[in-house]
């Protein structure tokens, strides 16, 4: 997976809550306009509408921040791509659907109408008729007959029929795509016999099967390539007399009014690239150069360019990620537009200089550890402006590009978005779900103020050192651990970065506030594999996930381990199961007793004891206690799946035209958004064959 998403809610509330340190000073510096600034937007069906901040903008420079501007206007023009790509529908309903929105005289109060706007929203929200997640067909609330009867009141004009269609013909075919779920149920079709005709993107052309897709593309390739080209990324492939042909995505070709907008605020964006920046203005001009050409020979190059830039400023404007098509071949259309967080990429550089010390210091044995050990940073990021397949359903990371020889080649950028991940947490602050699980108002302090600040920490160690601290007994097959391998090895990379939280050199690196904050993320660990995080399990069901299994094996450790001392135990008060830590320091030697263990096992391949262990504490689940905790988590009311409003510009011009300030604004509701968006950025026609 290249991209790093946080679908579930429950992921979220792990998280919890966020450090304040930085905002106080935010604040002084943020304009009247935004001064009621809420992180909850919207919420509807199984989505809540949240909004984030883009700290550090005021600071950069006036070329930077105009330069973000005019990325952001080109992170947005490629919306409309994605509806088309999504389903060859979507775009004619999106527009009738505004139409009415906008044109509706009726009673708004009735059921119809409610559930029509609950409808347009999630259009919206999944960038068509599909659930962003899932990929099944959701349908509407209201009734077939208000649907007709609200498009016949619509001008004629405002309809979007097909050439020479009429109202009528135009109901007659939309009508269906909304209402049957028979047609069209899937937009990705993975476990169909031809996924490719079972799946309803628009990808490729109406009768094109799976077995053509892929006689189509082996023939294109040769298996001795060393630079093997992305063939079919970016286009779609239809029939056309019976023949197979690509229609190419390219100023040109397919989508040709939104490549042109896109390369339009391109230009503007190099324009003002510094120009010293040789590497950047390398990046954006090899963009524009691909969307002009569609050649994919020029889409690696420009790849290659992206990956060797480091400024401040960065971005992903294209034709990226294929998990939108059942085979995987071609790429929706998406962008991110941010800049570096200096002060969090800093905390990654910190830890990872001292890998050394690290694992010098670590409670494993002296025959298990890496005589050199080298730490791997990662750079942390503040978004901007999300677009097309990020938005409004956003990842917390990203790892591009998705080429292996390019990867192997040139290296790739693993990047943390922390302002989103801040966003998740502060809202996570207002859904009671700490009210309802953490034990007492000494925990949810210990949150409130630590949880975020440890929480990334955490992902830090675990991801810059955890992974790669110790080795392998010399002889010890690599493979030796079997089915277990990964899950000892998430337990491992866990403990790492529980172990070191609580140790007075992260104090002393200033790369986490005091002595004291870690107990922050002891609480959340020992909760979420105790309890929480059993939300996400069905009932009767064990756990799988390795992620989920390693947090319950580690949690059970300790537990049982802690018994004689009462380290941590289960309190129950009206009834409810609490998590209790009475000892944070026993808690600690107890994770580097497990890690010395862990570490062992893995040096050692001995397979027997891993699977003791991943048996024994990580796969069964407490059946009472999970019906407890599920009850108590439905109760909450959460929304599953989360997404973002962008943020807008103010923008300040000289009598010249040229900008002379640009301040972030936090204002736009949900729905001015789409309407805006679907007004100024909407240039494909309703039908692109
Ligand atoms: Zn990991």
């Amino acid at each position: 997976m290249r991209k790093i998403t946080l679908s579930f809610v429950v992921f979220v509330a792990s998280l919890l809550l966020i450090a304040c340190n930085n905002k106080k000073q935010e604040e002084k510096t943020e304009s009247e306009t935004n001064k009621n600034f809420t992180y909850e937007v919207d919420e509807f069906a199984d989505i809540q509408i949240l909004r984030y901040k883009v700290p550090g903008f005021e600071s950069l420079t006036l070329q930077q921040k105009t330069q973000l501007y005019y990325l952001s206007m080109a992170a947005i023009e490629g919306r409309d791509i994605l509806f088309d790509q999504n389903n060859k529908y979507n775009l004619a309903i999106r527009r009738t659907l505004e139409a009415i929105y906008l044109n509706y005289k009726g009673d708004k109060a009735s059921n119809d109408y409610k559930e029509f706007e609950i409808y347009l929203k999630r259009v919206w929200f999944s960038n068509g008729i599909h659930h962003h997640y899932g990929e099944e067909k959701f349908l509407p609330g209201f009734s077939k007959n208000f649907f007709v009867e609200q498009v016949k009141n619509l001008p004629a004009t405002e309809v979007p029929t097909k050439e020479n269609q009429s109202v009528d013909e135009f109901i007659t075919m939309i009508s269906p795509v909304i209402f049957d779920p028979a047609i069209m149920s899937k937009k990705v079709n993975k476990s169909a016999k031809d996924k490719i005709l079972a799946s309803a993107n628009n990808y490729y052309g109406d009768g094109v099967t799976q077995n053509e897709v892929i006689d189509f593309y082996n023939k294109m390739k040769n298996p001795n390539e060393q630079h093997p080209i992305p063939y079919g990324l970016n286009s779609r492939l239809v029939k056309e007399n019976g023949k197979l042909v690509e229609k190419v995505w390219f100023e040109n070709g397919l989508y040709s009014d939104a490549i042109k907008r896109i390369i339009f605020w391109l230009e503007k964006a190099l324009s003002v690239t510094d120009v010293r920046d040789k590497k950047q203005q390398e990046v954006i001009s090899k963009l524009i150069f691909f969307y002009k050409s569609g050649d994919l020979k020029n889409y690696d190059e420009y790849a290659i360019a992206w990956v060797n830039d480091n400024a401040l400023t960065d971005f992903v404007n294209g034709f990226t990620e294929v998990y939108g098509d059942a085979l995987g071949i071609k790429a929706s259309w998406e962008s991110i537009v941010n800049f570096k967080n200096l002060e969090a990429t800093k905390r990654t550089e910190i830890i990872s200089a001292n890998a050394q010390w690290f694992e010098n210091n670590s409670p494993i044995d002296k025959r298990f550890k890496k005589e050199e050990v080298k730490g791997v940073s990662a750079k942390v990021i503040t978004v901007v402006q999300l677009g097309g397949d990020c938005y409004p359903a956003t990842p917390i990371g990203i790892n591009l590009p998705n080429a292996d020889w390019i990867r192997k080649d040139y290296g790739s950028k693993s990047v943390t978005i922390e302002n989103i991940m801040e966003a998740y947490d502060q809202a996570g602050l207002h859904t009671g779900f700490n009210d309802e699980f953490v034990w007492s108002e000494k925990e949810i302090g210990y949150l409130k103020d630590y949880g975020f600040i440890t929480d990334v920490l955490h992902t830090d160690l675990h991801e810059c050192l955890g992974h790669g601290s110790g080795k392998l007994l010399p002889g010890t097959d690599p493979n030796a651990l079997g089915e277990t391998s990964s899950e000892i090895e998430e337990t491992r990379a866990d403990l790492f970065g529980l172990y070191y939280l609580a140790d007075p050199k992260l104090v002393e690196l200033g790369v986490i506030p005091n002595a004291e904050a870690y107990k922050a993320e002891y609480y959340k660990f020992m909760m979420n594999g105790l309890m929480t995080q059993l939300v996400r399990i069905e009932p009767g069901k064990d756990i799988e996930e390795a992620h989920m299994v390693n947090r319950q094996l580690i949690a059970k450790w300790v537990l049982e381990k802690g018994k004689a001392d009462n380290v941590v135990e289960f309190k129950i008060r009206d009834g409810k199961t609490f998590v209790v830590i009475n000892d944070y320091e026993k808690l600690r030697s107890l994770f580097g007793q497990l890690l010395a263990e862990i570490q062992r096992i893995k040096s050692e391949g001995d397979f027997k004891a891993a699977k003791s262990l991943v048996e024994n504490y990580g796969v069964k689940v407490d059946q009472k206690l999970h019906k407890e905790v599920l009850e108590r988590y439905k109760n909450l009311n959460m929304k599953p799946y989360k997404g973002f409003v962008n943020p807008t510009f103010d923008i300040t011009e000289d009598k010249d035209g040229k900008i002379t300030d640009v301040k972030i604004n936090y204002t736009e509701g949900y729905i001015d958004q789409m309407l805006r968006y679907s007004r100024e950025f909407s240039t494909l026609p309703t039908y692109n064959e």
